[in-house]
C-alpha cells in the first residue's frame, strides 16, 4: 500500500528527517509514536506533499508519488486529517462535507456516503447547520475524519487524532478506526500518546530525532511497553 525509504525532509536548510523507510501493508493499522519534536508532524506533511523531500521515496500501489502536488496525491488514494483539523471553521458541518463530496476521487476501495459517516458519527446529523467552529475539539475532529473518508481514501493518515479530547471521545474514534481496517482501510495512526497506540495499532514504529530508530512487530506492544529504558529513552517520561 505505501512504501517509503530513504526519506530526507525538513525546513530550508534544517533537515529534520533522516533515512526515514517503513511500510504499510493492506488494511493495517500502523502506528508511529515520538516525542515531541521528534519529527512526527514532519513525516506526515511529506507523505502528503505539504513538504518536498531532499531525497528518498514514497511509493503508494506501486507509484512513485514522492514529487506528486498534495492535490493529486489524494488521489491516488491517500487522505489526511492534520492535527489542527483545517475544517472551515465559518462554513456549516454539511458544507464541509460537501467540498470533500466535489473533491473526492472515483473508484475508492469503499465508497463512503454522506448516510455512512453519519452513521459512523451522528454528530453530523445533529449539527449540520452549525458553523464548525462552534463545534468542540471533539466534535471537530468527527468532522475532519468524516471529510478524509468522503475523500475515498484506501490509506488513512491521521496525526494525533486523541490530542486534547476527552477519553469517552478518544474510545469512539479508536472503535470508528477500528470499524475502518475492517472495512479494508489502512490507517497511519500518528501518536504521541503510546497507550493509545498500542491499544489499537497492529504494528509500530518509533521516531527519534527523525529517525526510525525501532519497529514494534505484531504482537510486540507488551515488550515495548514493558521495557522502561527504551520507553524513556525513545518517547521520553
Ligand atoms: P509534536 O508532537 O510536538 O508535534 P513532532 O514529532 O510532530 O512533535 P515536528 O513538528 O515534526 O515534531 O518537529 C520536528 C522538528 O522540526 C522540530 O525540531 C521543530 O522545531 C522543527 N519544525 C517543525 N515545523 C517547522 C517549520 N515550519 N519550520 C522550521 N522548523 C520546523
Amino acid at each position: 500500500m505505501l512504501e517509503i525509504g530513504g526519506l530526507d525532509a525538513g525546513y530550508g536548510r534544517l533537515t529534520v528527517l533522516h533515512d526515514v523507510a517503513f511500510r504499510i501493508g493492506d488494511g493495517e493499522i500502523v502506528a508511529l509514536v515520538g516525542a515531541n519534536g521528534a519529527g512526527k508532524t514532519t513525516l506526515v506533511r511529506a507523505l502528503c506533499g505539504l513538504i518536498a523531500p531532499t531525497a528518498g521515496r514514497i511509493i503508494k500501489d506501486a507509484f512513485d508519488v514522492t514529487r506528486v502536488p498534495t492535490h493529486e496525491r489524494m488521489r491516488t488514494g491517500i487522505a489526511v486529517v492534520l492535527e489542527n483539523r483545517r475544517l472551515w471553521g465559518e462554513l456549516t458541518v454539511r458544507e464541509n462535507l460537501r467540498l470533500a463530496e466535489v473533491n473526492a476521487r472515483q473508484g475508492g476501495k469503499v465508497n463512503f456516503t454522506l448516510a455512512d459517516v453519519t452513521r459512523l458519527f451522528p454528530i453530523i446529523a445533529e449539527r449540520q447547520s452549525s458553523a464548525v467552529e462552534l463545534l468542540s475539539g471533539g466534535e471537530q475532529q468527527m468532522v475532519a475524519i468524516a471529510r478524509a473518508l468522503l475523500m475515498q481514501p484506501d490509506l488513512l493518515i491521521m496525526d494525533e487524532p486523541s490530542t486534547g479530547l476527552a477519553p469517552k471521545i478518544v474510545k469512539e474514534i479508536l472503535g470508528v478506526i477500528r470499524g475502518l481496517r475492517d472495512r479494508g482501510i489502512s490507517l497511519l495512526l500518528v501518536e504521541q500518546n503510546v497507550g493509545i497506540a498500542s491499544e489499537i495499532a497492529d504494528r509500530g514504529y518509533v521516531m527519534a530525532l527523525g529517525r526510525i530508530v525501532h519497529e514494534i512487530v505484531p504482537g510486540g506492544w507488551q515488550s515495548f511497553l514493558s521495557d522502561e529504558r527504551m520507553v524513556k529513552a525513545y518517547l521520553g517520561d
